[in-house]
């Protein structure tokens, strides 16, 4: 089939590059013409474990091109993804549709023949019959379908998430278009992948229900740490404990600093914009934003406390600063609050990430960077670990304590074992297991 996805970014390259995977022919498309500069020189513009190759052999057997020109880039498709940015408005949390809707007004201005419209990027209940209103307000005359088609790939592991999903959700109002999309997906199929039907708002709400179900999951677990930490509990074992239960599960019970990321804080802000607008506020999920945007800023005083109170002055080593390890996302990072509260309290921050720091410039104020861990906890009075990237898991903390000028450890993703960290020298501070010096 002839596939255009407009919008290369995490969802669109990756959708774009598995679809074209799958055998169908994929243009993909971004009116950020460095974006598809590089990627046509085969440069890939974000950080996806595997994305490079895919996308590399791909193009090379034909299948996968890239495309500015949108007219071009939709010419003939049977199909249309629409995958651009879903941010938050500013002012009340709505998702802003701006680019959705942009997006939308030029595909009606070019569309040509038949075609199914997917919405793929996350948007409220409602916006795909809105898509469709515009597209047949702007051409009565053409005849085409939308649908919804929500992504729940992570960052980090897309691909496999991708090509081997727990579910796909496809939101349909009429047969043609729920055949298109049936073909689109059949490579999936084949591998028993569960294809859920639905009508357009029921797929549009899956989404956001899915995610703000799991923001809620971190959320009540991290509460659960406040209450181990305060009555001498260990939450790692109540966490096992829990999800050992086959109704609950182990997933996303990992207590830590809070959660961020380019989807489930907007996703969550914006499902409680829409309850409030259809009056039905859902205050399970305000609890939850609230808690956690409070979290963030707490784990940053935990640090301040852990060196006494006073850090005016003193160096602050910050390991790991993407929202999570795998990918070089920044969006809405702990990391960003934490860094924010230890300058307002006077600190130098050195920092170290293994693929984030790029982007981290752009969103954090002074920050020292350094090449390798053991670099930047070099005569810092405390080291925060707020990422657990795979090589900060294992690192050489009598080296580390050598090079330091205070060794306090505060191990934000619980990564170590607190008996092992203090024989190394360290006071150690964990979230949810209890202190130990
Ligand atoms: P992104 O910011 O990485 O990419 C969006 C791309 O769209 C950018 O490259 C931008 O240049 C392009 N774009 C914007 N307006 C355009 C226009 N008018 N014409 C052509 N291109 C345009 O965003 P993302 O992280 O891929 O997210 C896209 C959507 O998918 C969002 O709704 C998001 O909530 C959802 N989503 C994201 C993830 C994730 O892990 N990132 C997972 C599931 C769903």
């Amino acid at each position: 089939m002839k596939i255009a996805v407009i919008g290369a970014g995490y969802v669109g390259l990756v959708s774009g590059a598995c679809l074209a995977d799958f055998g169908h022919e994929v243009c993909c498309i971004d009116r950020d013409p460095r974006r598809i500069e590089n990627l046509r020189a085969g440069r890939m513009p974000i950080y996806e474990p595997g994305l490079a190759e895919l996308t590399a052999a791909n193009v090379s057997a034909g299948r996968l091109f890239f495309e500015q020109d949108l007219a071009t880039g939709i010419r003939d498709a049977e199909v249309i993804f629409i995958a651009v940015g879903t941010p938050s408005r500013p002012e009340d949390g709505h998702a802003d549709l701006t680019f959705v809707y942009d997006v939308t007004r030029e595909i009606a201005a070019h569309l040509k023949g038949y075609a199914v419209i997917v919405t793929k990027s996350t948007v409220p209940v409602g916006t795909s019959d809105e898509v469709e209103r515009i597209v047949r307000s702007l051409r009565p005359e053409i005849e085409f379908s939308v649908a919804s088609n929500p992504e729940f790939l992570r960052e980090g592991a897309a691909i496999g998430d991708f090509k081997i999903p727990d579910r796909i959700v496809v939101g349909v109002e009429d047969d043609r278009a729920r055949a298109v999309m049936a073909a689109v997906y059949r490579p999936l199929f084949l591998n028993q992948a569960p294809m859920l039907f639905t009508d357009r708002r029921s797929s549009e709400l899956t989404k956001y229900a899915a995610n703000a179900f799991l923001a809620t999951k971190i959320t009540f677990i991290n509460e659960m740490a406040d209450i181990c930490e305060k009555t001498g509990a260990n939450v790692q074992d109540v966490a096992r404990g829990m999800g050992l239960d086959k109704r609950i599960g182990p997933k996303f019970l990992h207590a830590g600093p809070g959660f961020g990321g380019s989807c489930f804080p907007k996703d969550v802000r914006a499902l409680i914009k829409t309850g409030q607008d259809f009056d039905v506020p859902s205050r399970i999920v305000e609890a939850v934003a609230d808690v956690n945007e409070r979290r963030k800023r707490r784990m940053g005083r935990r640090i301040i406390a852990a060196c006494g109170g006073d850090i005016r002055d003193r160096v602050i080593a910050v390991l790991g600063l993407t929202f999570k390890p795998r990918t070089d996302d920044m969006r809405e990072a702990p990391s960003i609050a934490i860094i924010q509260t230890l300058h307002d309290a006077g600190a130098r921050v050195h920092a170290f990430d293994p693929a984030g720091m790029e982007q981290a410039r752009e969103v954090l104020g002074d920050v020292t960077y350094f090449r390798d861990p053991y670099q930047a906890v070099a005569g810092a009075d405390a080291v925060a670990i707020v990422t657990e990237w795979e090589s900060l898991r294992a690192l050489d903390l009598k080296k580390m304590h050598g090079l330091m000028r205070r060794s306090i450890l505060v191990d934000l993703r619980n990564i170590y074992v607190p008996e092992q960290a203090v024989a190394a020298g360290f006071t150690y501070l964990s979230v949810g297991r209890g202190d130990l010096e």
